[in-house]
């Protein structure tokens, strides 16, 4: 276990904003940002991803199962992303923590497979599950990789980062000129604890961020912004909310449907950014 402070601003004053499974999340008293305070040392947490098990009070296993759900919503993003423009043919394209490649699908029909896209997925489950599919999935480092893409986009994977800011300098390596990161977290640092998203999954989840400070790092870091864009919370699909619908109507089963209709907020945010010249 190590302590740490704010990776946006430095600061070492927080306050507790909520626990979970043994771990504080804390909130920024200068910037906001949520984080896992007493986390686990980095080689723990890289095992962790690779294994997509966390452990704490209570283990749980985040592989899951490929949300074919997810593709639809998707294509929808990538119609806002690209609309215009739509994507020329031979795009490289490196999708980080692409899991069992549900967003890969999405772009490959997107462009009707004229974009070159490749994965990189550090739990061995979700590779195969990707790979099962054909899309072109590995796990390699991102430090000594050493071709550029076009697009690189990373899709939940913010949250799982212990330090984004230094996590994002790094991809500035793997971009082409004009090349464009597509970049998508929460925006839920600004909400009171009682209405945040919940479970908050510490500590596979090590941080929770707000627009404006994933815009003031990206900024930072020399990006320039393009667009952002935000949906309700993208997880939701008709199977989830049959389930959810489900567990209403059983009783003893807590269900979250008071979630899904109540007024979703539009805090699923992609951002997309390109590299000042
Ligand atoms: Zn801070």
């Amino acid at each position: 276990m190590k302590i740490v402070n704010c990776y946006n601003c430095g600061a070492q004053k927080n306050s507790l904003y909520a626990e979970e499974n043994g771990f504080s999340l804390v909130k920024c008293d200068v910037c906001g940002l949520l984080f896992v305070e007493n986390r686990p040392d980095d080689s723990e947490i890289s095992q962790a991803h690779k294994q997509g098990k966390h452990s704490g009070i209570q283990e749980f296993n985040m592989t899951g199962t490929f949300d074919g759900g997810k593709i639809p919503q998707y294509l929808h993003v990538l119609r806002d992303l690209f609309g215009g423009e739509g994507l020329c043919e031979g795009k490289t394209w490196l999708d980080i923590g692409c899991g069992h490649g549900e967003f890969m699908v999405a772009v490959q029909q997107y462009s009707s497979g004229k974009v070159l896209i490749k994965g990189t997925e550090p739990n061995v489950y979700k590779q195969k599950s990707a790979q099962k599919r054909g899309l072109n999935v590995t796990y390699f480092d991102l430090e000594s990789h050493e071709e550029k893409y076009d697009v690189i986009s990373m899709l939940n994977v913010y949250s799982h980062l212990p330090d984004p800011p230094n996590f994002l300098n790094s991809l500035k390596n793997l971009l082409k000129p004009d090349g464009e990161l597509i970049l998508e977290t929460g925006d839920t640092a600004d909400f009171p604890a009682k209405d945040h998203p919940r479970p908050f999954y510490l500590p596979d989840h090590l941080s929770f961020a707000s627009e404006k400070i994933v815009i003031e790092i990206l900024k930072r870091l020399n990006f320039e912004i393009l667009t952002v864009n935000k949906y309700p919370f993208m997880q939701i699909n008709l199977d989830r909310i049959a389930r959810e619908v489900i567990k209403a109507i059983l009783p003893r089963r807590k269900s979250r449907i008071r979630h899904y209709f109540k007024g979703i907020p539009h805090t699923d945010m992609f951002i997309r950014a390109t590299l000042k010249t």
